[in-house]
């Protein structure tokens, strides 16, 4: 599933110049880089530089995302537009601020996209409270929550940035379906749906009554809704909004520069390149906001950044009027040539691991040495790091026959199985979310969570077994290894305490009544990559000196300060729910403007 380094089509080295000079120099190009000043690296001094950039490490070689291009001139710009706030970028944050901004008041606003048209992926949306959730009776602790997120992000993100979601959210998920009312139904049977009209239900909803979620180790909360078919139509609505109140939207559109004269004071507006080549100033009386996502698709970002993620294969989809993906960094990097800061890492790439047939449920993971090598009860993205310290970054998930009657008790949330349906029965209402169940349609030989043994070339891709012998032979493991393995977490499992890794008694099940299943768990893939410039609690985006700079803001994938080291799942959906509730209040703040 994943493209190496090298079949990337370059060297990590060659880019990044590792020699041991200089990321000094990388940091001073940027710090002193702005495109009126074209770029003059020598003269910044380092401490400057690292904090434009957003890493402490000292190395070599100007990375070219940190040297700002030449100003493009006066002289090459065709048409000035005149407007009062310009958003970059027509994803879910980017048109969740553009329909707040004109909502509460705010006039002549422009939004430049780069793809043919606006943007959206999925169909979670993450938020604590709101309708649906109260009417279901579901009481979310919003600081538990954040601590949650907190702690698996290393105590880096800014609580206070985290917590407006925390606080707004379910008033965002309420507006977000109100510009589709009357187009949508709630908790609809998932044998209702049609798959084209309108449906909201709950994710992972309701738990199985064998599932004992207060214990969780890794805590997944109820904060998730889907929306069906996915989250186009419910975007198309507010787009709408935007529009018949003016909002002026300029697909096909490339923001290239942030105007900033020299570095200092406010900005005061962008400069775009239409599908033409042309340049066009679109000036901002009042902000520039911007929303342009994430840097996933830089292989030069990604591999100053988060080098250890750079190998994971992007499935982003989106791609702008010339073909290439649109996550390419471009509102961190504009930002950052006129003098923003780039947030502190360790950035977050979203690589969580959905599992095997039966997901993330915390069933047996043997290493490819038959070993036992961790706590297998977390969630996806905790399992991810392992898997990528494992030896052949390879695990194996195993579980036997008896495996239909245990996922109930497994944890529930993102990448859980925890429903088996028979033939002719529904789905738990609410437990949408392909993942979260497994019907006896999909068992291909009514006996194995939709797989028999099988092979890609010459590798075991699942495999069945009548005993473990076997079961270690099509899986190329060394029997004696995990005869053992099996023995050993058998008897743990029968004393109910879990000595060797702490696993909680209840998901721990013995593998001893075949057919014995094995399936192999390899590298995940990334969806985005969190890094972003760094602001103050109201979206304004901080100089390199922690000043704000006038007129400049950011939000969704863009703004820093929200998930760093990991993206962890704690609140599922949470990357929509942020971009569609920060989005929401920064318009508000902008229309105050
Ligand atoms: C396959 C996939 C599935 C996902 N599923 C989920 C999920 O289920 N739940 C969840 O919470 N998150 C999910 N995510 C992540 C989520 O989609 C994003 O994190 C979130 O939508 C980011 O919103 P945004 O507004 O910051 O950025 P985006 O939605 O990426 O919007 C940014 C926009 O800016 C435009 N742009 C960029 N540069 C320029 C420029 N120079 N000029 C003009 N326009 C520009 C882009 O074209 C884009 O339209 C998923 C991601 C992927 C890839």
């Amino acid at each position: 599933m994943t493209a190496s380094f090298s079949e990337r089509g370059f060297s990590r080295r060659a880019f990044l110049g590792l020699g041991a000079t200089a990321a000094v120099a990388a940091g001073a190009g940027l710090a002193g880089c702005s495109p009126q000043a074209s770029g003059d690296a020598s003269s910044k001094s380092t401490a400057s530089a690292s904090a434009a950039t957003g890493t402490a490490s000292a190395g070599a070689g100007t990375p070219s995302f940190l040297t700002a291009p030449d100003a493009i001139a006066e002289s090459d710009i065709k048409e000035t537009i005149e407007a009062d706030i310009v958003i970059v970028g027509a994803g879910f944050s980017g048109i969740s601020a553009a329909r707040s901004a004109v909502e509460n008041g705010a006039k002549n606003i422009v939004v430049v996209e780069k793809a043919k048209t606006w943007q959206y992926r999925s169909n979670q949306v993450g938020c604590i409270g709101g309708k649906i959730q109260e009417d279901l009776g579901i009481d979310i602790d919003k600081n538990a929550v954040v601590g949650q997120i907190m702690k698996e992000c290393g105590y880096r993100p800014n609580q206070r940035i985290l917590k407006l979601w925390a606080d707004n959210s379910g008033e965002a998920f309420d507006w977000y379906l109100a510009a589709s009312e009357g187009q949508y139904v709630v908790e609809a049977e998932s044998d209702a749906y049609d798959g084209e009209s309108m449906s909201v239900r709950k994710m992972h909803w309701p738990h199985p009554a064998e599932a004992n979620v207060a214990e969780d180790f890794y805590p997944i909360f109820d904060d998730c809704q889907i929306c069906l078919p996915d989250n186009g139509p419910y975007i198309q609505n507010m787009v709408d909004i935007c529009e018949e109140a003016g909002v002026q939207f300029m697909y096909s559109t490339f923001a290239r520069q942030l105007v900033r004269p020299n570095n200092t004071g406010r900005v005061e507006g962008v400069i775009v390149e239409d599908e033409n080549g042309d340049y066009k100033k679109i000036t901002a009386s009042k902000a520039v906001l911007l929303a342009s996502g994430d840097y996933a698709s830089n292989t030069e970002m990604m591999s100053y950044y988060v080098p250890w993620s750079d190998r994971f294969m992007s499935i982003f989809p989106n791609t702008d009027a010339k073909g290439e993906k649109t996550n390419t960094g471009d509102g961190q990097q504009m930002g950052m040539w006129i003098g923003a800061k780039m947030e502190d890492g360790p950035h977050a790439p979203m690589t969580h691991h959905l599992g095997g047939p039966l997901g993330m449920d915390a069933f047996l993971l043997v290493d490819v040495n038959g070993d036992r090598f961790m706590n297998e009860d977390v969630g996806g993205q905790p399992f991810q790091n392992q898997l990528s310290r494992l030896p052949k970054k390879t695990a194996w998930q195993i579980f036997d026959s008896k495996w239909k009657d245990q996922i109930k008790y497994m944890d529930t949330g993102h990448g859980n199985v925890n429903w088996y349906v028979e033939s002719g029965s529904e789905v738990p209402n609410g437990s949408y979310g392909k993942n979260a169940y497994i019907s006896e349609e999909d068992n291909e030989d009514g006996n194995t969570p939709g797989f028999t043994s099988y092979f890609e070339g010459d590798k075991a891709v699942g495999v069945t077994a009548n005993s473990i012998a076997e079961l270690a032979k099509l899986m190329e493991v060394d029997e004696a290894a995990l005869t053992a393995t099996i023995e050993r977490y058998n008897e743990l499992a029968a004393a109910g305490n879990d000595e060797d890794f702490g696993k909680r008694a209840d998901r721990m099940f013995p593998i001893e009544e075949g057919p014995f299943y094995a399936y192999p768990l390899t590298d995940t893939v990334i969806l985005v990559n969190m890094g972003g410039l760094q602001t103050d609690v109201d979206f304004n985006v901080l100089d390199t000196e922690d000043e704000t700079i006038e007129g400049l803001y950011a939000v969704g994938n863009t703004q820093g300060g929200r998930f760093l080291v990991d993206y962890p799942l704690p609140a599922p959906g949470i990357s929509h729910g942020m971009a569609l509730t920060h989005g929401m209040l920064v318009g508000r703040i902008l229309a105050k403007l």
